[in-house]
């Protein structure tokens, strides 16, 4: 997006992973030397748009558990990356480190507690790029918190449907460049009735039919911008017995393995239009 990472970010870059998109606007091997110096294939500049989809605690034992929901992030997406949580794999922890790139001894969050960051953030560096972002998130919870008084645009919503609804708003606005959509359905009902009960499965999948209409929606508002649409859970959770039958926080593959999906699209050539809805029936047929 043309912006530098954040002053605390010690995170790897995401060439490798953005380079592995077979649509990718990075330069492939092959490509003409003017080809490559075209702003648009430029790592850096490439990306326009990025809506990201925090679906919380769905972790890579549950999506091995449910192949056909993790068919359907599949289909939606190009590349899929193998993650470790941090830990503890708590909510704030894991979202400070993903919106910082630095480790928890750095932001300062190392347990379940949720201060508004003092460090730098994904966010001061995207307002200081001229970058307009935006967080739509359930009133109460870590990422409606722990970032807040940025130079960014605030939603709070009364739960994760009215979540949807607002980012659809938004996206129809096109008016910011960063979305962060965040949905919690399933980590809290996991820590009540486990993370396989029929309920906590029945969230997941709400999730996962979200990502699919926010891939609908990205094509449909971004066809002609360079984009990208991301699934970005931040931990996994267990089986646990006693008054709560789910939970996550310790150092096991439940709890820390996590995928995330990247979808990266350059900006439609030609008839956006009629690449959006072309778009909008392939994501209709994995819905
Ligand atoms: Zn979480």
């Amino acid at each position: 997006m043309g912006i530098e990472p954040p002053t605390v970010c010690s995170a790897l870059p995401l060439g490798p992973v953005l380079a592995a998109v077979p649509e990718s606007p990075v330069p492939q091997n092959g490509d003409s030397p003017s080809e490559r110096s075209d702003a648009r294939y430029s790592p850096r500049f490439a990306v326009q748009r990025v809506l990201v989809y925090g679906a919380d605690a769905i972790g890579r034992v549950f999506l091995d558990n449910h192949p056909d929901l993790k068919q359907r992030l599949v289909a939606a997406t190009d590349v899929e990356v193998e993650l470790r949580a941090m830990f503890p794999p708590k909510t704030p922890v894991c979202y400070a480190s993903i919106f910082t790139g630095a480790l928890p001894e750095v932001h300062g969050i190392r347990k379940y507690e949720r201060p508004v960051l003092t460090c730098d953030t994904l966010f001061d560096a995207l307002a200081r790029a001229g970058k307009r972002a935006v967080i739509v998130a359930v009133k109460d919870c870590s990422m409606d918190i722990i970032f807040r008084n940025r130079q960014i645009d605030y939603f709070t919503e009364e739960d994760d449907g009215a979540v949807l609804k607002r980012t659809l708003a938004l996206l129809e606005e096109d008016e910011h460049d960063f979305i962060v959509c965040y949905n919690q359905e399933y980590d809290d009902v996991l820590h009540r009735a486990g993370p396989e009960s029929p309920d906590a499965v029945a969230a997941a999948q709400r999730h996962v039919e979200t990502f699919v209409r926010l891939w609908q929606a990205t094509e449909e508002r971004w066809a002609g911008q360079s984009r990208a649409l991301l699934f970005a859970p931040d931990h996994g959770a267990h089986n646990t017995s006693g008054a709560k039958l789910g939970d996550h926080g310790e150092d096991i593959p439940e709890d820390m393995d996590v995928l995330h999906f990247w979808r990266l699209r350059p900006a439609a050539p030609t008839d956006a239009a009629e690449y959006a809805r072309r778009a909008w029936d392939e994501a209709a047929e994995v819905w």
